[in-house]
């Protein structure tokens, strides 16, 4: 070829990282010939989806017919579980969809986006595909350094990102901090607080941010059904905010950004507490398990409010999860996001956290 396409992109495309997913399990076994493989590696529930929303899968309807492009009956759900109005929620593919409508919709390459130190990965990619700036604030103890973050506000500055909690760390604001961010920001900064794993997080002082809309208009909280709804592959997230943010967001989505299987599944999920309190169980089962072998090992690990926890491995983490690999676990290198001695690794079920902990030991021999 005699054109170089990459010279067509745009400034902000040209210089884009694709996003690193999770290694997927048939990859590994392709790669390496291993029957039994786990994947830790994508913070999913070990679980999977509960018995309400596998009933709605395994009787799909009207799948030749386009979905409900308004989603009106799960954003009717969703407005009555946040005790909001309908017209507050957006439906993506995906949170991160939404994430992604928000930037698209009002920032310009002259524009400021401000999120924190190893923050979720999405925020620098959205930020960069429309080009503009991000601004990108130091962490504090690996979590989010709220007054240096209002701080960097400036007269350009469109977004901020918040991960409550993080991921990769795991880290997570109190409510405290998280109200004198917002009231440190100018009303016509838009304040992301993305709560993805808002259902696992089971430390005190901990804010539902879905119930400040009323005093902070500029607020836009997402959360998704990808982590404890366990419906990852299904692609649905939403966003609660005021009307006239949420009328933006529509204004740019595609016409059917969710597909109705997703609807479907998403509703009854929704519905379904006890799976949801099952799956935080489990969870914190799993976290205790994990932490007090990570401790025995005389591992550092930064205490994390997910279902995911970054151990300190003392060297390189991305030879570490590639010796992981041969021994048939999948975990999560994060030097990308400037933890070179990190890894990640998702809480899984007993079985696959107990088998996680064993290759570990022999991977460090220790
Ligand atoms: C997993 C995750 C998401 C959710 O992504 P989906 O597109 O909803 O699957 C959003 N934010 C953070 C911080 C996450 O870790």
């Amino acid at each position: 070829m005699s054109c170089d396409f990459l010279e067509l992109a745009t400034p902000g495309v040209a210089a884009l990282q694709p996003y690193q997913p999770g290694k997927p399990i048939e990859e590994l076994q392709r790669e390496l010939g291993l029957k039994e493989i786990i994947k830790l590696a994508s913070n999913e529930n070990p679980l999977g989806p509960g018995q309400k929303a596998m009933a709605v899968l395994r009787n799909p309807k009207d799948i030749a017919r386009y979905p409900d492009g308004n989603g009106f009956s799960l954003k009717a759900r969703l407005a009555d579980y946040h005790q909001v109005e309908s017209n507050q929620i957006t439906l993506g593919n995906g949170s991160n969809e939404i994430l992604e409508l928000i930037t698209r919709a009002i920032v310009l390459p002259k524009h400021e986006v401000v999120f924190s130190e190893h923050a979720f990965a999405v925020y620098p990619l959205v930020t960069q595909a429309v080009g503009a700036r991000a601004v990108v604030v130091p962490a504090r103890n690996w979590g989010h350094d709220t007054e240096a973050m209002a701080d960097a506000v400036t007269g350009n500055t469109r977004l901020i990102f918040v991960a409550n909690p993080n991921n990769p760390t795991g880290t997570w604001l109190e409510e405290k901090s998280m109200r004198g961010l917002l009231q440190a920001v100018p009303e016509n900064v838009i304040v992301v607080v993305d709560e993805a794993y808002f259902d696992y997080v089971r430390v005190s002082d901990y804010p539902d941010c879905t119930g400040w809309l009323a005093e902070f208009p500029n607020l836009l909280v997402s959360r998704t059904f990808s982590k404890a709804y366990g419906l990852a592959a299904l692609r649905i997230g939403y966003s609660v905010s005021h009307p006239a943010i949420a009328d933006l967001l529509n204004r740019v989505r595609q016409p059917f950004n969710v597909n109705s299987l997703a609807l479907a599944a998403a509703e009854a999920a929704l519905s379904d507490r006890a799976h949801i309190e099952k799956s935080v169980r489990g969870n914190e089962a799993g976290m205790q398990m994990l932490t007090t072998e990570f401790s025995k090992m005389g591992l550092n690990y930064i205490p994390s409010a997910g279902n995911f926890i970054c151990v300190d491995v003392g060297r390189p983490g991305r030879e570490v999860f590639n010796q992981m690999l041969h021994e048939g676990v999948i975990v999560r290198p994060v030097d990308n996001y400037g933890m070179p001695d990190h890894i990640r690794v998702t809480v899984g079920q007993e079985s696959e956290n107990r088998r996680f902990i064993t290759a570990l030991k022999k991977v460090l021999a220790v």
